[in-house]
């Protein structure tokens, strides 16, 4: 079974662009959408986003939403804490494809280092 890790060099989930992410009012406060959508910046990436190290420049400020731990998966989304693996890989998987491409080398490091869950059916 893989085991889900956030992997280095990464950084996809900090692409923050609302239009790839039409559900944010299902699963956030309405303080949290006020909060996120004050995060987006050039090109949808977070303001927070450090380009060049791929990593986050407030990471032990960063918000619930940013932060996958199975608590937060289930009051976000309902997600058992059974399921929060699977579930945080196909995020991950869905992320990447859409931000840098399903046969990108973030995907190819991603699933080196984590493995791979088909059916891509979740979104973040
Ligand atoms: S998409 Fe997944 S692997 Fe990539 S930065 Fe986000 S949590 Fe980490
Ligand atoms: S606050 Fe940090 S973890 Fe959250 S989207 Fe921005 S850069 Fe990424």
């Amino acid at each position: 079974m893989e085991i889900w890790q956030c992997v280095e060099g990464c950084g996809a989930c900090c692409h923050l662009d609302p239009s790839d992410r039409p559900d944010l009012g299902d699963y956030l406060t309405s303080e949290e959408l006020t909060h996120y959508l004050s995060l987006v910046g050039e090109g949808g990436w977070c303001i927070n986003f450090d380009h060049a190290t791929r990593k986050c420049k407030i990471y032990q400020q960063r918000p619930r939403f940013c932060r996958v731990i199975p608590e937060t998966f289930e009051q976000m989304f309902g997600v058992e804490r059974d399921e929060f693996n699977d579930f945080a890989i196909k995020c991950c998987q869905q992320q990447i494809t859409g931000v840098y491409g399903k046969n990108s080398p973030e995907m190819e490091h991603f699933n080196q280092q984590v493995g791979t869950v088909e059916n891509l059916e979740f979104r973040i």
